[in-house]
């Protein structure tokens, strides 16, 4: 007979509840491709699927959007760019050269990349309105490049590409174009799903909201915002294609800014952060403005593109009252949830060398931080070695924040260094101080509200995965990453055992309790497999059992060898924890001592407790 706990029960009620969703969502996608199999079969009018066929190439832009806008935070308006050079490279090389479709899709593909990898590196960087408005230029000058070429038959465009053929078959008739554009969009669907449930996919879905949190787990954010606008490319690239070989004519219209304004809007009008979403909103958006185009002018009795007015008022009122489109309106009538992440049983992962205790592990030498004219952290040297506890403490406004940034590689100093292990590492990106072996929690929790506590606390073993660190998108695409995807989970519950969180896995990060959102952090830190753990007030907004129970965690860890720097309030949990402390004021060291010197310390009293006695 097996005895579950209460504990135990819950995770195994989540994790069932969650297979049963995942088993409902199998049977909505079974039914869904049953439809579309059967739509061109049965005695369907024409104009109907010709509609699909236009949602379904609509729908391919519109997935990379969501991953690139709704998910990775990057506005693009020039999606429709990369449509046309998948459309005039198919459409050039067959009509031209006699040559195959499929060789003039990965001609196209090859232009693609190249030109998303190029505009990726220079605009990837920018931020606020700087990169929507290059990807505006971008889709401004290729229209006028299609429309300009001689040997793109300038606005006329080119006619007579040839059907395209597969395994044999001639896909001559919207009916048959309607199966490939389908099984593609299906394809596509499946490929953003398997990314963003993998080890760069939940590193794309850390981008928001800055990447400080994803670079100091070791993201390199930069490369992964190249990486999205890619990806996004080349399926718009795809779409493109099929849309020449679908019109066997094109022409620069359907690829200038315009277009690429409405993919933006069907991404966002069904709900910009999900892939299904993309599906919806083309959807929507394609049957909305056919209607439109058919009624306004008759209501208005005049020509015009009056649709685009509509969606004008409709963007306001969706940005008003639904800010996340449609989709998840659609999904509570459907309930979904996370699909099943199993954490497996895998043997754990590789674990660095660790310190031998009483080694000197950190060296802080007369680090500075100015902002303007305040200097927030002056001349602060302290040291930490392998095994012992230190508090970092001091009143409000202090420096200890900017301290622990300015070790983990957050801000860079205004002067002085920092030293690792004997290694120099102030002027190192974040994501090479981790790597280095320092984890840490962040006093304003950064965490992604709407993943499990499992996903979030994977976040923190990005470096520790079977491919390069910056890798395994591909591998992630194909599903060829279940191997590193168990270890990865499994280390995760691992740490969420440890810290006593395990029972809330399965639930959304969001909705914890604030304190269980620091531990949760704790967690994800102890991911990175650290030699030193930085803890920006651990304690705050937790019970007193609880804190109990996390200093009982921190004597453990010390026991284990790991080192920690911690920054605290609560002056009971720091006295009884730490091996000593570093007192700041005004970004100053004012003491530093075992706890029971610093208590008395005059200097210390009169700073600390306003001079109470
Ligand atoms: P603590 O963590 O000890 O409460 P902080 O390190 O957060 O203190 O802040 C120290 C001082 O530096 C404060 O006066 C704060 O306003 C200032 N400060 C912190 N970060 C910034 C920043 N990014 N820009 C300007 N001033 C900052
Ligand atoms: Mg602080």
């Amino acid at each position: 007979m097996t005895m579950l706990t209460d504990k135990q029960a819950g995770v195994a009620g989540a994790e069932a509840g969650s297979r049963a969703r995942l088993n409902r969502n199998r049977v909505l996608v079974l039914a869904l491709i049953a439809v579309l199999a059967l739509l061109p079969v049965l005695p369907t009018p024409e104009f109907w699927i010709t509609l699909g066929n236009y949602i379904g190439l609509y729908s391919i832009v519109a997935i990379g959007l969501v991953l690139l806008t709704g998910v990775g935070g990057m506005t693009s308006f020039g999606q429709a760019a990369f449509v046309g050079l998948g459309a005039y490279s198919t459409a050039y090389l067959t009509t031209q050269f006699g040559l195959s479709p499929w060789f003039g899709l990965l001609v196209g593909l090859v232009i693609t990349m190249a030109s998303a990898y190029v505009i990726g590196l220079i605009t990837m960087r920018m931020s606020g309105h700087y990169l929507p408005l290059a990807t505006i230029a971008w889709g401004l000058s290729l229209f006028f490049v299609f429309g300009n070429l001689e040997f793109l038959g300038k606005y006329d465009g080119i006619s007579g590409i040839p059907v395209l053929s597969l395994f044999g078959i001639e896909l001559q008739s919207g009916r048959a174009m309607f199966y490939l554009i389908w099984a593609v969009v299906l394809l596509a669907v499946l490929a953003m799903q398997n990314l963003l449930n993998s080890r760069p996919g939940r590193a794309i879905r850390a981008l928001k909201g800055g990447g400080v949190m994803a670079e100091a787990m070791g993201v390199n954010t930069a490369w992964m915002k190249v990486v999205i606008f890619v990806v996004a490319a080349i399926l718009a690239c795809v779409s493109g294609f099929l849309y020449a070989h679908l019109q066997r004519a094109v022409n620069p219209t359907p690829f200038g800014l315009n277009y690429g304004i409405e993919y933006l809007f069907m991404a966002v009008v069904g709900g910009v952060g999900h892939v299904w979403g993309a599906v919806l909103g083309a959807g929507i958006l394609t049957i909305l403005k056919d209607v439109l185009q058919g009624v306004l002018p008759r209501l208005l009795g005049a020509d015009g593109n009056f649709e685009i007015i509509v969606f004008g008022v409709l963007l306001v009122l969706l940005l008003q009252y639904a800010r996340d489109g449609i989709w998840p309106f659609l999904r509570r009538l459907v309930p979904s949830g996370p699909p099943v992440l199993a954490p497996g049983q895998a043997a754990g992962l590789a674990v660095r060398q660790k310190p031998d205790a009483g080694e000197l592990i950190l060296d802080v030498r007369a680090a500075r931080k100015q902002f303007g004219g305040l200097v927030a952290v002056n001349d602060v040297s302290f040291q930490v070695r392998a095994g012992e506890i230190i508090g970092l403490i001091g009143p409000n406004g202090a420096g200890k924040s900017t301290t622990f940034n300015l070790v983990t590689g957050v801000l860079p100093v205004s002067g002085g260094e920092v030293r690792y292990r004997g290694e120099v590492i102030s002027g190192l990106p974040s994501r090479e101080i981790v790597k280095r072996g320092i984890g840490r929690t962040f006093q304003h929790v950064h965490l992604l509200p709407t993943m499990t506590v499992l996903e979030n606390v994977a976040i923190g073993a990005h470096l520790r995965g079977d491919f390069r660190a910056q890798g395994g998108v591909c591998a992630a695409i194909l599903r060829m990453n279940k191997a590193e995807e168990e270890k990865l989970l499994f280390e995760a519950k691992r740490q969420l055992e440890r810290v006593g969180l395990a029972d809330c896995m399965y639930m959304e990060a969001g909705s914890l309790a604030l304190g269980q959102q620091r531990i949760l952090e704790i967690a994800r830190a102890l991911c990175c497999d650290p030699a030193l753990l930085l803890l920006d007030e651990p304690a705050a907004g937790l019970r007193y059992k609880e804190k109990q129970a996390l200093a009982e965690l921190l004597r453990k860890l010390r026991g284990e060898g790991m080192s920690v720097l911690l920054v605290e309030h609560d002056m009971d949990f720091v006295m009884n924890l730490t091996d000593r402390l570093v007192v700041m004021e005004f970004g100053s060291r004012i003491a530093e001592g075992v706890p029971e010197e610093v208590q008395k310390n005059p200097a210390v009293l009169e700073a600390y407790l306003g001079g109470v006695e």
